[in-house]
């Protein structure tokens, strides 16, 4: 059964709020701003132009800057410092002159000066914990900055630097031209911290049994800055939590580590003979075969045996990398080591797992199944994973990616037990992870201002990996799961927070610095609209290809929000300048209900009513078409004399005179049943009006209108409806798609029973 609009023709509607809804003018108050949600984005957007085009692309004139590195890092295990010496090759594509370059000293945030704790709010409460009170009343704090002992140009000369907190700048002896490369040389050191008890990305975990470390290093030495069409030099400081802006380059990295530990990073290990074990290389080259099931390179049994001693001999473990924005790598001799290999387009690539006997029976199990699982999943939705290997690393509390090396928390008790929370922690923390290979590490967007450009993307991509996850592995979920459950990405687990206190709610175009509730504005909330894109707005076609377009065009590239933005439009032709204004550059809230619902009866006959209006249109009222609302003079006697439309007298006449036999015959509608439904809009989100109608005869039928519906009246908007059935009742969302707030006016007639919204504003106030 269809429903259908009502032609304006030969008809009057006698309701004259039934008039054409199109000529409702929007209230407008004077001196008010104009905040039609469909206005253009266009003084939001920066002017396309030769480095960025309108349709989203790189421009003819986009260029990015290249920094290669050769470094040679040591460990000294002992006293948990680490070495390092670096020459960096800077090259200008550029148009401009440089006379200076700016380097990131991340480290400088754990630096005795540091003004990260000053802008944090603290406060005294009643009680505090002995260790707590101890670590921040009594003991000074952890000097973890970095000691910089040189800065030279190649031949040895020292170059004039001035470090501004956790940035360097290092002036050039003679400015950088279009095409020029400049090479110099940084020697430095630091204090690694314990990353489990001083937080950080990066640093070691301190095992009291046989007094071992576990280290995961990033950040670890002095990098280059991002200079750009957009900003100049991307210097905005470091302050913990916005992560990092990098430009792309090859790196040559020699790591000396004591020579009992395991030891891998970014890159291809070029000396893999040297400090592989014969037994370590034969089992390597079987899990260079191993489609199925990951092949043991370190058994637990030997990293067991080996945790338990100490070698006072070094080793090198030499790492090559082309075309990666950073670098990392994670060492431990209680490492136990896995890889099997994974088919990514024609191309194999190694999923690979260290990780310490702390994280079995789980890592084992799961670790290495997850990185290949992911990397399927992800480059089906983007491009195919281009580099040729993907490491998760097992590090107590850590969630945190590098490119093709990753450090991923889940660990089970000390007896091996775990919960599904930390199962499903486990896998999800890990495809995340993996995940960020694609977003920010290959499509290079700047973490620093925009977190949901990597982290909004990537957990949209995660959602997708995970239900692909539970589908190809079901023995990892629990009984009574048949699919992975995912936290975050359906429309219905946004809710919360977007209905709750506007005062602590950001826009998504804000800087993670200065957001409330982070987790939900950089992960959920833009993950989450995507998500609503690709199932209700745009659907999977028009979605994915447009999505993958922009992966793909951006890859191995740097882009800005509207580059994404004007990419999915421009690959999909679907307007979305409405969605991105609503979800991305606001804190509004969808919430759309049903204000009324009329039934009118259809006759010849008029009432008072409709003699008036006959009048006032100076038309014969006989010849005329009734609609009578119930309640009105005359609507008992009208649905009385039971006539269908097409019955009436009049509509009868007009179809003999009008139609030819044939035509009349192929008119096959019998409407008996006429609505009148306004919908109304108390939440400022524009989104489609999804309904489900319900019929005496208990069929259903789900109409989606448009987002558009609401372009001329955002409060409210009716719809007329002709059905040869009854309607019973009427729902709007019914499959909770659109992260409708208040679902307690979603219904007619409206259910009394408490809403899951109300239920939660009730146990707030408990
Ligand atoms: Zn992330």
């Amino acid at each position: 059964m269809k429903i259908f609009k009502y032609f304006f023709g030969a008809m009057l509607f006698v309701s004259a709020s039934a008039f054409a809804q199109d000529d409702i003018k929007p209230e407008r108050k004077p001196g008010h701003t104009n905040q039609n949600k469909f206005k253009q984005l266009y003084d939001e957007f920066a002017t396309p132009n030769m480095f960025r085009t309108g349709s989203g692309a790189p421009g003819p004139a986009y260029y990015q800057q290249q920094a290669d590195y050769k470094m040679d890092i040591e460990i000294d295990d002992v006293n948990a410092k680490l070495y390092g010496n670096e020459t960096i090759t800077y090259t200008n594509n550029s148009p401009d002159e440089l006379t200076y370059l700016w380097v990131q000293l991340d480290q400088n945030m754990r630096a005795k000066d540091s003004k990260t704790p000053l802008i944090n709010s603290s406060g005294i409460g009643p009680a505090t914990s002995a260790s707590r009170a101890t670590g921040t009343y009594l003991k000074d704090s952890f000097d973890g900055g970095f000691n910089i002992e040189h800065v030279k140009d190649t031949n040895g000369k020292d170059l004039p630097h001035t470090i501004n907190r956790t940035m360097m700048r290092v002036e050039l002896p003679t400015p950088m031209k279009t095409g020029n490369k400049f090479s110099f040389n940084i020697k430095w050191w630091y204090n690694i911290n314990d990353h489990v008890n001083d937080g950080g990305r990066s640093g070691y975990e301190y095992f009291e049994e046989n007094d071992n470390r576990s280290y995961v290093i990033a950040q670890f030495y002095p990098r280059m800055a991002v200079y750009n069409d957009l900003e100049g030099w991307q210097n905005s400081q470091f302050w913990g939590r916005d992560e990092f802006a990098l430009p792309f380059g090859n790196f040559d990295v020699n790591i000396t580590v004591p020579a009992d530990h395991i030891l891998d990073g970014t890159g291809n290990l070029t000396n893999r003979e040297e400090v592989f074990s014969k037994e370590m290389m034969k089992r390597y080259n079987k899990a260079k075969k191993s489609y199925d099931k990951p092949v043991m390179i370190v058994t637990e049994d030997e990293a067991r045996k080996t945790e338990k001693t100490k070698s006072n001999k070094k080793k090198t473990w030499k790492l090559s990398a082309k075309m990666v924005r950073d670098f990392g790598f994670a060492t431990s001799r209680k490492y136990i080591y896995d890889m099997m290999a994974v088919k990514i387009g024609d191309k194999d690539v190694m999923a690979v797992s260290l990780y310490s006997k702390e994280g079995n029976p789980l890592w084992e199990q799961w670790s290495t199944r997850t990185v290949a699982s992911t990397l399927k999943s992800y480059s089906r939705m983007t491009f195919d994973y281009p580099y040729h290997k993907a490491i998760s690393v097992h590090a107590q509390r850590q969630g945190m990616e590098y490119p093709m090396i990753c450090w991923n928390y889940g660990r089970p008790d000390k007896d091996g037990n775990y919960s599904d929370r930390t199962k499903y922690g486990m896998i999800s923390v890990i495809i995340h992870e993996v995940g960020h290979n694609f977003f920010p590490m290959i499509v290079n967007s700047d973490e620093r201002q925009w977190t949901w450009m990597d982290e909004g993307l990537n957990t949209f991509v995660q959602y997708v990996a995970e239900q692909d996850f539970g589908e190809w592995n079901p023995t990892a979920l629990s009984p009574g799961h048949d699919q992975y459950p995912s936290r975050r990405g359906p429309a219905k687990n946004i809710v919360r927070y977007m209905g709750g206190d506007q005062d602590f709610i950001a826009p998504i175009m804000t800087k993670g610095l200065n957001t409330y509730q982070f987790g939900s504005n950089a992960y959920s909330k833009p993950a989450t609209g995507l998500n609503i894109l690709r199932e209700t707005i745009m659907g999977h076609d028009l979605f994915d290809y447009s999505f993958r377009e922009y992966s793909k065009r951006w890859m191995f590239k740097h882009p800005t929000p509207e580059d994404f933005f004007r990419t999915m439009e421009d690959a999909s032709a679907v307007d979305l300048d409405w969605f991105w204004r609503g979800w991305f550059y606001t804190t509004d809230y969808t919430d759309i209900g049903i204000k009324e619902v009329k039934k009118f009866a259809v006759t010849n006959n008029p009432n008072e009513n409709g003699k008036k209006l006959a009048e006032q249109y100076n038309i014969d009222p006989n010849s005329l078409v009734y609609f009578i609302a119930e309640g009105d003079e005359g609507y008992d006697d009208a649905l009385k004399s039971g006539k269908a439309i097409e019955d009436l007298p009049t509509v009868k006449e007009y179809i003999m005179d009008n139609f030819t036999p044939e035509q009349q015959k192929s008119m096959k509608k019998s409407p008996k049943f006429f609505y009148e439904v306004t919908f109304d809009k108390p939440g400022g989100l524009v989104m489609p009006l999804i309904v489900e109608y319900v019929y005496a005869d208990g069929t259903k039928e789900k109409t989606t209108y448009p987002a558009q519906v609401w372009r001329l009246n955002d409060k409210e908007v009716s719809k007329a409806i002709a059905s040869d059935k009854e309607i019973v009742s009427i729902t709007v969302d019914p499959d909770l798609e659109t992260a409708d707030i208040d679902t307690s006016n979603n219904s007619w007639p409206r259910e009394t029973k408490e809403s899951d919204f109300d239920k939660f504003k009730n146990k707030v106030k408990d």
